[in-house]
């Protein structure tokens, strides 16, 4: 089963993803994540995206692509994976279908994770992470139970990105509307495409995405 989570920065993809990974044993493939790694080795890869991410604008689409080509035919993604954060731009959703067809597998649900956009500044700006295990918290929405302490590992050091600044939001959800938006239609044309009530609260959106995933 390969599922997309879609929708514009800080609509709740990653927090999701790790769910239905732990629950569906699917894995979740986020190029956001795999860039951040990339830009934390030094290697080449990194080094030219570090600058671009900052700005706020998308990583060119051969990169990108090239990434995921190279991961998605990895034996741990043979039960499945969630694409969170990519396809991006309608040129990465062609060349996933190229992807998939070539490799025989195929995509079974698009879902869109619907966020008033005024709803965003607030999530990014107060999003934060375990720097040890990566499970995701938010000032306000998703506090550890213990203040500093991880829920997950019992990590004590936390961490934010160097993109989640007010001033980069701007330029990242102006990027999705150009450059992401116009993969919704896409996905719709070929009947993929599912849309779940993303201002819901977090246990919330899991439930309505487990039914559409279950239904399937
Ligand atoms: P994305 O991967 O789409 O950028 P995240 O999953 O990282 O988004 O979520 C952004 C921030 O918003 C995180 O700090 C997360 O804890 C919080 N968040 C996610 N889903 C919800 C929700 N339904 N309601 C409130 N806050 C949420
Ligand atoms: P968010 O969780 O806020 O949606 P991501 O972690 O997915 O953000 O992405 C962070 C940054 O990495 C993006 O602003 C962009 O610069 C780059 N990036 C991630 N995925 C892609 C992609 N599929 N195509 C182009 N750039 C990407
Ligand atoms: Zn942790």
């Amino acid at each position: 089963m390969n599922i997309i989570l879609l929708g514009p920065p800080g609509c709740g993809k990653g927090t999701q993803a790790k769910r239905l990974q732990d629950k569906f044993g699917l894995v979740q493939l986020s190029t956001g994540d795999m860039l951040r790694a990339a830009v934390k080795s030094g290697s080449e890869i990194g080094k030219k995206a570090k600058a671009i991410m900052d700005s706020g604008a998308l990583v060119p689409d051969d990169v990108i692509i090239a990434m995921i080509d190279d991961r998605i035919g990895q034996q741990d993604c043979r039960n499945g994976a969630i694409l969170d954060g990519f396809p991006r731009t309608v040129a990465q959703a062609e060349a996933l279908d190229r992807m998939f067809a070539g490799k025989g597998l195929k995509l079974d649900r698009v879902i869109e994770l619907v966020v008033d956009e005024a709803a965003l500044v607030a999530r990014i700006t107060g999003r934060f992470s375990c720097k040890t295990c990566g499970a995701g918290y938010h000032d306000t929405f998703q506090r550890p139970k213990k203040d500093g302490v991880c829920d997950v590992c019992g990590g004590t050091e936390f961490i934010r990105r160097d993109d989640d600044k007010e001033e980069t939001v701007k330029a990242r959800l102006e990027a999705y509307r150009r450059q992401t938006a116009p993969i919704l239609p896409y996905y719709k044309g070929k009947g993929l495409l599912s849309q779940v009530d993303g201002m819901a609260p977090i246990d919330e959106v899991t439930r309505q995405i487990e039914a559409l995933v279950e239904r399937r």
